[in-house]
Order: C-alpha cells, then sequence, then structure tokens
C-alpha cells in the first residue's frame, strides 16, 4: 500500500506495455510458444528510451545536510544491489557481467536486473539468466504456491513466519540452514537481537525434512549489506544531529530497525518527527515485486529535498477531510487524523524499487503502525511537473480523446489527483467486516483493490471539494480528465500487473456506465455523469473490501477486465502511436554526474 500512485504513474503504467505496441507491427500477432528476447526487442527499447536527469537545487543544505546526503546516497547504492538480488537470483553475476557502455547496461538499469518485457508483453531474460519466478528470488527458486499452500495447510503454525513481510523463504535443506547458521555465527548480534532465531535452524538442523520450509529474516538474509548500511546510516544521523535532531532520530532508529526486521520504532520517528530540509524512505516496503503471494517487501531509498514553502501551503489548504470520509460510500464509516503528514519533495536519488518516475507515495503500509502513528504522504514534486512527461501525458491523452477534451489536462490537475489519491489511502475500509487486516483477507489483490479504492477517492472527493472553493471549474475539469487519462492502457494488461488491472477495471465500468464512449475511434467524456459512476465503482470497492472474500474479489475482477480489440484495441493503438512515448530512464545529478 505503498502506493505508488501515479498522474504520472502511466510512464510506469504504460511504459512496458508500449514496447507491445512498437514492435507489434512488424511481428506476427500470435505470442510465440517459447517466449524469448529478440534483438529486434533490445533496439526497440533502447531506440525509445528518453533519459530524465533530477537536478534538484541543493545550495541551501548545510555543510552536515550535505555529509548526510552523501551518506544516504551510499546507503541507495546498496540497497539498489540487494533490490537486484532480491528480484533475481542470478542478478549478482549478471550485473558484473555487462560491459558499461552496452545496449544490455542499459535494459539492466531500465528494468534493474536481467529481465525485461518483451514484444509480447512477457517478462524474459535479456542475458543468459534463469527466467523469472513469480517468487523472485525470496522465496525457493521455481517454487509454485500450489506446492507451499500445501504446506502451510498441513502446518498452520508456520504461516505467519513463512508468509512475513521481511523474511525469505527457504527448503529446509541442510545446506541451507548450515549457510544460515554460519552466517549467524559471523554476526552473534543477530541472535541476541532475534530471540528463537537460533535455537529454530538447530532444531531443524537435527531433523531437515524434504517437502519442509522454513523462513529466514532478512536480516540475517542480508546480513552483511544490512550491516554496511546501518553504519552509514548512523554516521549519516551525527552529520545532521546539529541542523536536523528529528531527521537523526529517524536515522539513528532505522540504521537498528533494518538488523531487526522491525520497523516500527524507525516509522513512527518517520511519520511524527519534523524534519528540516531533508527526508528519505529507507528499507523494504512495498511488496508488488512478490508475484507469488504478494506479502514480502522488496529494498527501496529514496533520497528527498523537501520543497518548504510548497509543504506549508499544502498543509494549511488540506483542513477537515473528516467530512470526505463520511461521504464515502460504505456504511462503516471511521474517524479519520485530522493533521495528514503531507510533504512537497524534490527527488534526490531513488533506489531499489522506489527507482523510477513516480509521483507520490504514502507510506508505511503496516496497518497497526499506520493506525498508531498515521502514514507519511511524499510528493514528488519534480517529478509531477517534469515537462517531458507532462508532455507525453498530454499528447496521450490527446491521441486517445475527442479533440475537445484535448485541453483538459493541467499539470496541476495531475497534482491534486495524485495528492488526493495519497489521501484516498487514509479514507475508507482499513479492515474487514470481521476485523482482518485487508492484506491478510484479500491477499495477493489487496494491492489492487486498495490501488483502485485511492484512484476512486481522488476523484469521488472531487465534487465536494469544488463545491467548497478548493477547485475552480476549470481545476475540477482538469481532475475528471486526468482520472480518465489514468485508466487508458496501451496495450493489454497481464493479471500479475495490479496498477494496469485495476486501471482496466476503471476504464471498462465507465464504458459499461456510459461515463466515457468510443466516436470515431476516440473517446468522448460525459462529465455530468462522473460522480455518480465513480461512486458506483467506488461503493462495489468498498464493499469487497469489507467482505475481505478472496473469491468474491478475484470474481470481480474476473468481470471487469475484458480486453475488446475492437474498443481497448483502438485507443491502445492511438495511444502507443502519440508522439514523445516510449521508456524513461532516470539518472540523477548527485550519483550520475
Ligand atoms: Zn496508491
Amino acid at each position: 500500500m505503498s502506493r505508488r500512485t501515479g498522474g504520472g504513474t502511466t510512464w510506469r503504467a504504460l511504459g512496458l506495455a508500449l514496447t507491445l505496441q512498437l514492435t507489434a507491427l512488424t511481428l506476427p500477432s500470435v505470442a510465440p510458444a517459447q517466449s524469448q528476447w529478440t534483438a529486434a526487442d533490445t533496439r526497440a527499447v533502447v531506440d525509445a528510451t528518453t533519459v530524465l536527469t533530477l537536478a534538484p537545487d541543493l545550495s541551501h543544505l548545510s555543510a552536515g545536510e550535505r555529509m548526510a546526503v552523501a551518506k544516504l546516497l551510499e546507503a541507495g547504492a546498496i540497497f539498489q544491489e540487494l533490490f537486484e538480488d532480491q528480484r533475481h537470483p542470478d542478478a549478482a553475476w549478471a550485473r558484473e557481467s555487462l560491459s558499461p557502455e552496452s545496449p544490455e547496461a542499459l535494459l539492466y538499469r531500465l528494468y534493474s536486473g536481467p529481465v525485461g518485457t518483451n514484444a509480447y508483453n512477457q517478462r524474459v531474460p535479456f542475458l543468459a539468466v534463469r527466467p523469472e519466478a513469480s517468487g523472485k528470488n525470496v522465496y525457493p527458486y521455481g517454487l509454485t504456491r500450489a506446492e507451499l499452500d500445501a504446506y502451510l495447510g498441513a502446518n498452520p503454525g508456520e504461516r505467519d513466519a513463512l508468509l512475513d513481510v521481511r523474511r525469505i523463504v527457504r527448503r529446509a535443506t541442510p545446506e541451507d540452514l548450515d549457510f544460515d547458521l554460519a552466517m549467524l555465527g559471523a554476526h552473534p548480534g543477530l541472535a541476541l537481537i532475534h530471540p528463537g532465531l537460533e535455537s529454530g535452524l538447530r532444531a531443524r538442523r537435527v531433523r531437515p525434512s524434504a517437502g519442509a520450509f522454513y523462513a529466514v529474516p532478512y536480516a540475517l538474509a542480508y546480513a552483511e549489506r544490512l550491516h554496511r548500511v546501518r553504519a552509514v546510516l548512523l554516521d549519516a544521523a551525527d552529520a545532521v544531529r546539529a541542523d536536523d535532531a528529528d531527521f537523526a532520530a529517524y536515522l539513528r532508529l532505522r540504521a537498528n530497525d533494518l538488523i531487526a526486521s522491525d520497523y516500527e520504532s524507525g516509522d513512527a520517528a518517520w511519520v511524527s518527527g519534523s524534519f528540516g530540509n531533508l527526508n528519505a524512505q529507507i528499507g523494504s516496503y512495498e511488496t508488488y515485486d512478490d508475484a507469488l503471494y504478494g506479502v514480502k517487501a522488496f529494498y527501496s531509498l529514496s533520497l528527498l529535498a523537501r520543497d518548504r514553502a510548497r509543504s506549508d501551503e499544502l498543509a494549511a489548504a488540506l483542513t477537515d477531510i473528516q467530512e470526505i470520509e463520511n461521504s464515502l460510500p460504505y456504511d462503516r464509516t471511521k474517524r479519520v487524523r485530522s493533521q495528514i503528514p503531507v510533504g512537497v519533495y524534490n527527488v534526490i536519488a531513488d533506489f531499489g524499487q522506489a527507482r523510477g518516475t513516480n509521483t507520490a507515495t504514502i507510506l508505511p503500509n503496516d496497518p497497526d503502525h499506520a493506525r498508531k502513528y498515521g502514514r507519511t504522504i511524499l510528493l514528488r514534486y519534480n517529478i509531477m511537473t517534469e515537462p517531458t512527461l507532462f508532455e507525453g501525458a498530454r499528447s496521450r491523452f490527446c491521441a486517445a480523446v475527442v479533440e475537445a477534451h484535448c485541453g483538459e489536462l493541467t499539470m496541476s490537475g495531475n497534482f491534486e489527483r495524485t495528492l488526493w489519491h495519497e489521501i484516498g489511502h487514509y479514507l475508507g475500509v482499513d479492515r474487514t467486516e470481521d476485523g482482518r487486516t485487508l492484506d491478510d483477507a484479500l491477499q495477493s489483490v489487496s494491492n489492487l483493490f486498495e490501488e483502485m479504492k485511492a484512484d476512486l477517492v481522488s476523484l469521488f472527493s472531487a465534487r465536494a471539494l469544488h463545491a467548497q472553493g478548493y477547485y475552480a471549474d476549470s481545476e475540477l475539469r482538469a481532475v475528471y480528465a486526468g482520472g480518465i487519462l489514468r485508466v487508458l492502457q496501451s496495450g493489454e494488461p497481464r493479471r500479475d500487473q495490479p496498477y494496469q488491472t485495476m486501471q482496466l477495471m476503471q476504464w471498462n465500468w465507465y464504458l459499461d456506465r456510459g461515463l466515457v464512449a468510443l466516436e470515431d475511434g476516440r473517446l468522448r467524456i460525459r462529465y455530468e455523469r462522473y460522480h455518480d459512476v465513480v461512486a458506483s465503482l467506488l461503493r462495489e470497492v468498498l464493499a469487497i473490501q469489507s467482505a475481505g472474500d478472496p473469491a468474491r474479489a478475484e470474481a470481480f475482477i474476473g468481470q471487469w477486465t475484458t480486453w475488446q480489440p475492437d474498443v481497448h484495441g483502438v485507443i491502445a493503438r492511438a495511444i502507443a502511436g502519440a508522439p514523445g512515448g516510449g521508456y524513461r530512464l532516470v539518472r540523477y545529478a548527485a550519483v550520475d554526474g
């Protein structure tokens, strides 16, 4: 529930699918039985890649803050490698094998690993590595859900450990157990922080059994690198102690969280602290890369410079959101915080799972941490207002809609829609009727419904915000226009793409209810229907989250993910053919020079 979002997410969301369109013209329309990466795939991606460089002004930082920036960039580089290694067992080898200026090096950077998306929207290695596994490299390679489900069914007491957000799953072989015991011997402090870990491993080692699994905290599995990151974070904390006590305290706590595999203290300090010029998302939070169970978090680091003036202005504008919560179409409305920590930032650099062009983040995801401390919303201003990204969005919108709508999309509309998407994560259902967390109840489709809810709350709240004068007429229109662009796809999504899938579901709902209609190969938007159509889908989504029944959730997804070539295909081609499409590879002045 990090919940990346994005008005601009569209690049993230659509980028991969774009290749499909770029090469579909020259390739047979039937996917090959054996998926493979071709020279044509490499060329298509390389030719369609634009490099963006983020270079925010840091001249106002103190000497201590600059030192902290340097240290945090060091930590980020370690997390980048760790992330790649979490995603693919052969990433370390692949990384070493690259020659710096080769097309493969660009692909590796673009995809954060040796697997790309080919002309058929399939995930395929472009280097000589094993195919990608659903469980990436945080489960035993090639493990299927059927196998682990059977084991969990027979050993329900191990479920919490095996599906823990920050533990990797291993087969209980003597070799793996010996490896972990040796690692624990090399880092004796871990045994102290993780009571029961050593005795548990030893008990397994006495009776390793075929078909059995065990879980290892990330703190042990990645001990070497996490200890290095810890040291660097403590240095960064020292460097900013005099200038920014709250940020320093957060860095110190987070340094230890990484070793404890328990983020509560750092999360509390992060969300509740009042920071100065800097902020940073540090650690493993997002579970999008776990296509097996959707529960394992992957490493990231975002280093951010606060835009103080814009942050203060925004905080003043966000008054009472309780009224919006009360207006949502469900009957268990809750008390929401009157103060939501939201800040406007410029990205200095992103690493690992956070790297890309996502426009905003809300964290932490842990429902107990969120309940106790709230969640911090990080709006990424220099990405939201990056001119080439907005130009690309505008050109895709104009290619998809009838001409009269073309001018309706604006940068500030995208900013607001994204902001209210993030606030949307604060609102609505956060537990099932019978008190389970949504992740527990809905598991692998939990993210999909949470993101759809946030999209819809953003659009649903727009009418009330307009009525109270927060939006001018043209701003309301721009938010609505952005809501339509958000759901359009340039290719049929795969079911393991939660964002694209839930966007297609919205698109289909809007078509079905007449919010959008195809007219000579373009879409016309019937704005007068907007609020009611959005409200009707939001009601369904909230009901599904409330019920927490995965079968019902799956059925709803199945019902609303139809792809019709003569409708979706027409718009997809128009979007894919719009000028300025393709991939965005982000570089950072602070890292890449
Ligand atoms: Zn989100």
